[in-house]
């Protein structure tokens, strides 16, 4: 059955996946959704003996119906290869309380490489598709992680540039590291004085403007986004919830239909969304445990129903969730508004202007398989040096933030369901702050500080990180947030 997308804020004509992933957000400011939401058509067993790929070409051929699936295999295949450094893309590590999905195994170390190792190909193919002809630019506001996954990505990729701003203040070391020193002529890598919020903001600023737009395509350009904002970011991030349920079955952990509990370290929204989607796509899922840092707009969200960003924007040590403004979440109130681009619109632009909107008591039970916590810095760097203590594992300090939150959902609740934490970043992009949490702090230069790391938790420094001891910087940009516009003309020559 085909599955056509349209926008979260108006009634607009629905198109296909390709177009959708080619367009990366509505025209009216909206994110695409499906128009319906297909059910997985294999037997839970039988994805207990798929592998990686398979896994992700029975899942993602639902949603993009218009790719053929010699396309969608393609794309599978180049994505999910030797740039990461276990063959099986990735595994789930069992500690004493939950199982761990490692999803940190790719080119750039953190989990947005599971779905920007394969958004390029996607890309290109829906182009080739709609006999697009304009080359495509990516722009992307990143908190650390997707910048760099998606640099890697696009670098190189024939018919594409990309551009990626970052705040100046608000990454960790070896992330901007890894991101200034990114190779490729079609690449362009933006530091701004501002957090990801304001960086988020510019980017879907000057993806709406109309004269920007026109300029653009007069230079044979248009624009997409590699963010979480894009429907082909979301889908391949199905994949990996429907492949761990897989192993717990054929780990005889769980039997065919019982539930499993996801626990999400979240901050765009994105992740813990692709979760929900698996479960409308008949996954068993029991609940999904939303955890925050001290940025805990979402868990006051789920306690009250009021979301507001109207409070102080804090630096942890888990940049990758300091975000005020969850884009994603969007989705899932379209959804919970029963698919109504109206009732979501009023409250999107109630967020705009006023910074806060406030669901009804029936949207608020549509959500209640979420629970939502959160974990301040004290709490992270704790479970940091608990974990490493009674497990031997090395968390980083956003899976730290998600495995504390479960420790409290597991005390409040005593819910005993097999759980999976998302294991979203290696502990070598975040080495500081783990160092110090396990009782190490250092001052240490970067890469020594890796090998020291590497001495305490027994893993090798990965390869991302060895190759920033030889690489040449870049990137030396930096501009205030009002001046991003006039920074993209620039690089594009507009
Ligand atoms: C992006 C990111 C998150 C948050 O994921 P969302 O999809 O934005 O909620 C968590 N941890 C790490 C390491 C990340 O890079």
């Amino acid at each position: 059955m085909e599955v056509l997308y349209k926008s979260t804020r108006s009634d607009s004509r629905p198109i296909t996946a390709s177009r959708a992933i080619l367009q990366g957000l509505s025209d009216d400011g909206g994110l695409f959704v499906p128009l319906t939401i297909p059910a997985l058509d294999h037997s839970l067993e039988d994805f207990a003996s798929m592998s990686y790929q398979e896994t992700a070409y029975q899942v993602m051929k639902l949603l993009l119906t218009d790719y053929t699936e010699e396309e969608l295999r393609g794309c599978i295949n180049r994505a999910y290869d030797a740039k990461f450094d276990i063959p099986e893309i990735t595994r789930l590590h069992r500690t004493s309380d939950a199982w761990y999905l490692e999803l940190y195994h790719g080119a750039t170390i953190a989990f947005k490489d599971m779905a920007l190792s394969i958004l390029p190909h996607l890309m290109i193919t829906a182009a080739k598709k709609n006999n697009e002809d304009k080359e495509i630019v990516i722009l992307t506001a990143t908190s650390g992680d997707t910048g760099k996954a998606a640099l890697a990505g696009f670098a190189g990729v024939e018919g594409t540039k990309i551009i990626v701003f970052y705040p100046k203040d608000g990454v960790s070391s070896i992330q901007e590291k890894q991101m200034v020193t990114q190779k490729g002529d079609n690449t362009c890598v933006i530091g701004i004085r501002g957090n990801f919020d304001d960086a988020q903001n510019g980017v879907k600023k000057i993806f709406t403007d109309e004269k920007m737009k026109a300029d653009l395509a007069a230079a044979g350009y248009q624009f997409s986004s590699a963010n979480s904002i894009n429907i082909g970011r979301l889908v391949p991030q199905i994949v990996y919830y429907v492949y761990s349920y897989g192993r717990l079955l054929k780990d005889q952990v769980i039997q065919a239909g019982d539930p499993v509990n996801f626990v999400v370290p979240t901050g765009n929204f994105g992740n813990i969304l692709a979760a929900y989607y698996a479960r409308q796509m008949g996954l068993p899922v029991g609940k999904l445990i939303c955890a925050s840092n001290s940025n805990k707009v979402l868990y006051d969200f789920f306690q009250t129903g009021a979301y507001d960003r109207n409070r102080e924007f804090i630096l942890t040590s888990s940049p990758s969730m300091d975000i005020l403004i969850s884009s994603n979440l969007e989705r899932l109130i379209y959804h919970v508004a029963g698919n109504d681009a109206a009732v979501n619109a009023g409250l999107m632009k109630d967020l705009t202007q006023k910074g806060v909107y406030t669901v009804t008591d029936a949207m608020r039970k549509q959500m209640e398989i979420f629970y939502g916590g959160y974990a301040d810095e004290a709490a992270t760097a704790a479970q940091i040096r608990k974990i490493f203590e009674k497990d031997g594992y090395v968390l980083d300090p956003h899976t730290a933030v998600a495995s504390a939150v479960y420790d409290t959902y597991l005390e409040e609740t005593g819910d005993r369901t097999p759980a999976v934490i998302d294991f979203t970043a290696s502990p070598f992009k975040f080495e500081r702050a783990v160092m110090q949490a396990l009782g190490r702090p250092s001052d240490l230069s970067d890469l020594d500080l890796a090998d020291a790391l590497s001495k305490v938790s027994g893993d090798a420094v990965p390869a991302a990180v060895e190759g920033l001891r030889t690489a040449e910087i870049r990137h030396k940009i930096v501009c205030e947030k009002d001046a991003m516009a006039e920074e993209v003309r620039k690089f594009l020559g507009l």
